[in-house]
């Protein structure tokens, strides 16, 4: 057998697990299980992969060379993703995968102009497939490159998280978009080289403005519609690199990134087309200036004194939980607040701290019983009748204005309604406002009390004081 048709075969038992993977990712139940399908399937690729190369170069003039190249290179590569993959707090993942989603990007646009300048012999009839793909992949790949750059920034807070408002923000995307059409148009009649270098700054511009025009808030669909794009991308590539895995995976990415960014709009009363066309229909936001009156304080043996009182607890985590590394000490919590008979479960926002499904691992990480965690749909109506709910480094999505303000930037997302729970105890630092920039009324509400400090911290203190 070739090594063409053995890597061929492998591509499709790699393409097949990835499909597991994924299927088995969406459930915590068989989570694991799909970890190890992904592994399985990468490690499968990259092995046809790597015989495919060598077997293409082996005697080849400059194979040496070239073979020779490719190792350092990955091993460069490797290293360095090694090292920072071990370094990075768990607090960075979502700029490190903004990062990673921008390699993708620009891969694709080297991809692209690699295969126009490499002048590979193309079947007459398939020439102007091939300068569509050219120009396709470049601009997918270049609007993720500068996007994704934009939202790294915005996520490690070295950018504004406002949106960018321009002057007819939204005609100069269409006039993009309009203006990649002709040009794509342009380039299939004839390959001058001005227009591979006209879409590349364009696509540059237009994922640099698409992303930078979408606020604080609506980030998580953002960071999903990225995810797709990448995959878009890298799908691209594939077809330029004529290699059926990257195509198919892909595609896997490219749609499932797409529907999370759907259900995510969703969850957030989002219009899926405003967010992919860059916030379009979004305007700047009026300024935060109300006065709310006096929030209260109480400690931490008030809290536990609170806590043991009460037939039902409801916890509420947020990006600060994430931040404190509180997932233990809440575990901790919750087991002797169980042990006491106590009702503890947990409501958890789809948009909750900085990734999809952050809470959900922070949690899952600390042993939580999955039965006792609930998505927001589940727990919203209860927390009425909830004797405490403990809101630990949550803020965007606990706060009122959404559902009461409609000129709040955050105006129509759905929240946890904790303000209507008999008493809540709200964990942070300061009084400083969560990642839309929007100050938030619950912290001044008649049954809102603030527990200030490190939300580790404060949770030991409770732990101590029970
Ligand atoms: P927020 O980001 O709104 O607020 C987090 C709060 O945690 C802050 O107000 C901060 O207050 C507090 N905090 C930070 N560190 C600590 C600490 N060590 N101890 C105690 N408290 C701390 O959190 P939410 O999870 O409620 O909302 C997530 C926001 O992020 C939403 O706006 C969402 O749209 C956005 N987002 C979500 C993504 C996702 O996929 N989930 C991706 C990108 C953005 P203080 O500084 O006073 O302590």
């Amino acid at each position: 057998m070739t090594v063409d048709a053995l890597a061929g075969a492998a591509y499709i038992a790699a393409a097949l697990l990835f499909i597991l993977s994924l299927a088995g990712l969406s459930r915590h139940e068989s989570a694991r299980a799909g970890v190890v399908y992904g592994i399985v399937g990468m490690t499968i690729a990259l092995g046809a992969t790597l015989a495919l190369t060598v077997a293409d170069a082996w005697g080849g003039s400059g194979a040496t060379l070239g073979l020779s190249l490719l190792a350092v290179g990955v091993l460069v590569g490797a290293a360095i993703g090694l090292w920072r993959a071990k370094v990075v707090k768990m607090t960075e993942m979502p700029q490190l995968i903004a990062l990673l989603h921008s390699f993708v990007g620009l891969a694709a646009v080297l991809v692209g102009w690699n295969g126009h300048l490499s002048h590979a012999s193309i079947p007459a009839e398939l020439v102007d497939i091939h300068n569509a793909e050219v120009f396709i992949g470049i601009f997918i790949g270049g609007v993720t490159f500068t996007g994704s750059i934009v939202a790294y920034l915005k996520l490690s807070a070295r950018m504004s998280s406002r949106p960018l408002v321009l002057p007819g923000k939204n005609l100069l995307n269409v006039g993009a978009l309009i203006a990649f059409v002709v040009l794509t148009v342009w380039f299939v009649l004839d390959q001058q080289l001005w227009l591979l270098v006209a879409v590349t700054l364009l696509s540059f511009a237009l994922g640099w403005h698409l992303v930078a025009s979408i606020g604080g808030g609506d980030m998580p669909v953002v960071v999903s519609m990225l995810n797709s794009y990448s995959g878009w991308a890298a799908a691209a590539a594939g077809f330029l690199l004529n290699n059926d895995l990257l195509i198919v995976t892909g595609a896997l990415v490219g749609s499932s990134g797409a529907y999370l960014s759907y259900i995510m709009c969703k969850a957030m009363n989002r219009s899926f087309l405003s967010v992919i066309a860059g916030g379009f229909g979004i305007t700047a936001s009026a300024s935060d200036d109300v006065d709310h009156g006096e929030h209260r304080e109480l400690n931490a043996e008030a809290a536990a004194s609170l806590l043991s009182q009460a037939q039902s607890v409801v916890i509420t985590p947020g990006y600060g939980m994430a931040v404190a590394q509180a997932q233990y000490p809440v575990a901790d919590l919750v087991a002797k607040l169980r042990e006491r008979g106590v009702d503890v479960r947990f409501g958890i926002h789809p948009v909750a701290g900085r990734l999809p499904g952050h809470m959900n691992v922070l949690l899952a990480e600390a042993k939580v019983p999955y039965d006792i965690v609930l998505g927001m749909d589940e727990i919203n109506d209860d927390l009425a009748s909830t004797s405490v709910v403990l809101v630990i480094g949550a803020n965007d999505t606990v706060n009122p204005a959404a559902a009461e303000d409609p000129g709040s930037p955050i105006a129509g997302m759905p929240v946890l309604r904790v303000w209507e729970a008999e008493n809540v105890i709200v964990f942070k630092r300061s009084m400083a406002a969560g990642y839309a920039g929007v100050q938030n009324p619950l912290f001044f509400r008649e049954n809102a009390q603030m527990l200030f400090g490190d939300a580790k911290e404060r949770v030991e203190d409770i732990i101590r004081a029970l």
